[in-house]
């Protein structure tokens, strides 16, 4: 019955080697509430019926299956996005399946739906219990330079690693570097400080940003506000990892 529910899926890629241990199977799901001034995936933000491909659990943990002779040193299944947690019955149904055939399972979200409301707790309780690892996105500590980078609070997402660290879950936590945006001393360190107080936490990234997405937004038609910005130098990349402490 699980199986049946229906995804909206943006893409798959059959070997993925950046998000979760060993060579992964990805799944990005279509649909995002936040607004990163960053976005690479701008494309994945709506949930219009001709940007995605409506597919079932079992249909594509079927198309997974076919590489998982790939999935050594801990390889296995990431569901990303878009934003993955705005879909977390079909996330469930996938990775509950992945489960009961021994696949590791990792959950790559920005943390923007994340409430101890009704009805999305009890939900997202079950899927703690069938992800292994969560890839956290914490884009900026400060709440008001947040909302000016996202559209939305951080609050609720910082709540969501302090569940995940309490609930005894695997994390790794990445943070874009922005120059002039998300580079400052005190909200790298302010990072530093957060993360320090997290358990369960494997690895902390810095992804420096890149302007590869930039053509997408222009294909939307989407002001682009960033584009005076340039990516990190090494050594400013370097410099936030020291700040930040990122080890993996
Ligand atoms: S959360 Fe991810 S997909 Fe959503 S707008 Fe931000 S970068 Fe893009």
């Amino acid at each position: 019955m699980t199986r049946e529910i229906m995804g909206k899926i943006h893409s798959t890629e059959s070997f993925g080697a950046v998000d979760g241990p060993g060579v992964r199977f990805i799944i990005f799901l279509q649909g995002c509430h936040m607004r990163c001034r960053y976005c690479h995936n701008p494309e994945t933000w709506k949930s219009n019926e001709e940007e995605y491909t409506l597919r079932s659990a079992e249909d594509v943990l079927k198309e997974a299956l076919r590489y998982r002779s790939y999935w050594k040193n801990g390889g296995g299944i990431t569901i990303s996005g878009g934003e993955a947690l705005l879909q977390m019955d079909f996330v469930l149904a996938v990775f509950s399946s992945a489960k009961e055939k021994g696949i590791h399972t990792a959950l790559d979200t920005a943390g923007n739906p994340f409430t101890e409301e009704e009805p999305f707790f009890s939900t997202f309780k079950r899927l703690c219990a069938v992800t292994d690892l969560f890839i956290l996105d914490l884009k900026e500590m400060d709440e008001e330079k947040h909302k000016q980078l996202t559209g939305f609070s951080n609050k609720n997402i910082l709540a969501m690693a302090r569940y995940l660290s309490d609930h005894g879950k695997h994390m790794w936590i990445r943070h874009v570097l922005v120059p002039g945006l998300t580079d400052e001393e005190s909200g790298l360190t302010a990072l530093h400080d957060f993360i320090a107080t997290l358990h369960g936490v494997d690895r902390v990234e810095v992804l420096p940003y890149h302007v590869l997405g930039v053509p997408e937004w222009e294909k939307l038609n989407l002001p682009y506000t960033l584009e005076h910005v340039k990516p990190p130098t090494p050594e400013e990349v370097a410099r936030a990892e020291k700040l930040i402490g990122t080890f993996a």
